[in-house]
């Protein structure tokens, strides 16, 4: 469903990806580990439109998607929750959530996938006149999940959605994000939390200083000695 090959991105002269190449076949749940300024976010910031990379190739649904534009490749089918939620503070949980229909095929259908966001999670329906900054962390979260819905995607990407949570929102966050694959959608997730991450997973990548180190499945991931060395301090 989404393939990276052989990407590399810059940022001036600092180099943040090296030659990535990276899979997302439909209905997996995929993981991307790595430590602060692997390239977590640059890598997905390559895949959703927001940079350019500067050499390889990019391809979602059969299409190549590498340079485009970020609301084509929206309208495509993926979804970005960006790290921190980028959730609009001074709207409310409503706003927020239409906001994420923002393409014309999305917006012509908002009021019946605003209706499954709800059935998904009830607080917000509860809490949608409620101003976004009121929220607790663990309904933020929801609405940024909720809100990467309301486009009407085939894929999400959520980086670090785990981060300065507390232990049991953690697993409600992860938890929310499991059920997304019974919904029918594919999930690539940016995490440094490894046991989680993996606990919910299909496979995943270890990015290092830009480069992928490491790739297997949850169970390769989980015996890896890499993993051990960098994460679980084994
Ligand atoms: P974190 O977990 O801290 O978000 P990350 O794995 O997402 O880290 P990136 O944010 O992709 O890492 O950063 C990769 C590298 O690119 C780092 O060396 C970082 O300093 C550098 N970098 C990121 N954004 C910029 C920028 N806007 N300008 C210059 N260098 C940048």
């Amino acid at each position: 469903m989404l393939r990276v090959h052989n990407v590399n991105a810059a940022y001036g002269a600092v180099r943040a990806l090296w030659d990535v190449t990276i899979s997302v076949d439909e209905g997996e749940i995929v993981v991307v580990l790595g430590a602060n300024g692997a390239g977590k976010t640059t890598l997905v910031k390559a895949i959703v439109g927001l940079i350019e990379p500067s050499s390889g190739m990019i391809k979602f649904a059969g299409q190549r998607i590498e340079g485009r534009d970020a609301h084509r490749i929206s309208e495509l089918g993926i979804s970005y929750g960006p790290e921190g939620g980028g959730v609009f503070r001074d709207m409310s949980v409503r706003e927020n959530l239409e906001l994420g229909a923002y393409h014309r095929r999305a917006w012509e259908r908002r009021d019946k996938t605003l209706e499954r966001v709800f059935h998904l999670f009830p607080r917000l329906e509860e809490r949608e006149r409620a101003l976004s900054r009121t929220l607790s962390g663990g309904e933020r979260q929801m609405l940024v999940i909720g809100r990467a819905l309301m486009a009407l995607p085939t894929m999400c990407i959520f980086d670090e959605p785990s981060i300065g949570m507390s232990p049991l929102l953690v697993d409600q966050s992860f938890h929310v994000i499991s059920q997304l694959r019974d919904e029918g959608i594919t999930v690539l997730l940016i995490e440094q939390n490894v046991n989680k991450s993996l606990e919910i997973a299909d496979r995943g990548y270890v990015l290092q200083n830009g480069r992928v180190v490491l790739a297997g499945s949850r169970e390769e991931l989980v015996s890896s000695e890499v993993i051990g060395h960098a994460y679980l301090g084994l």
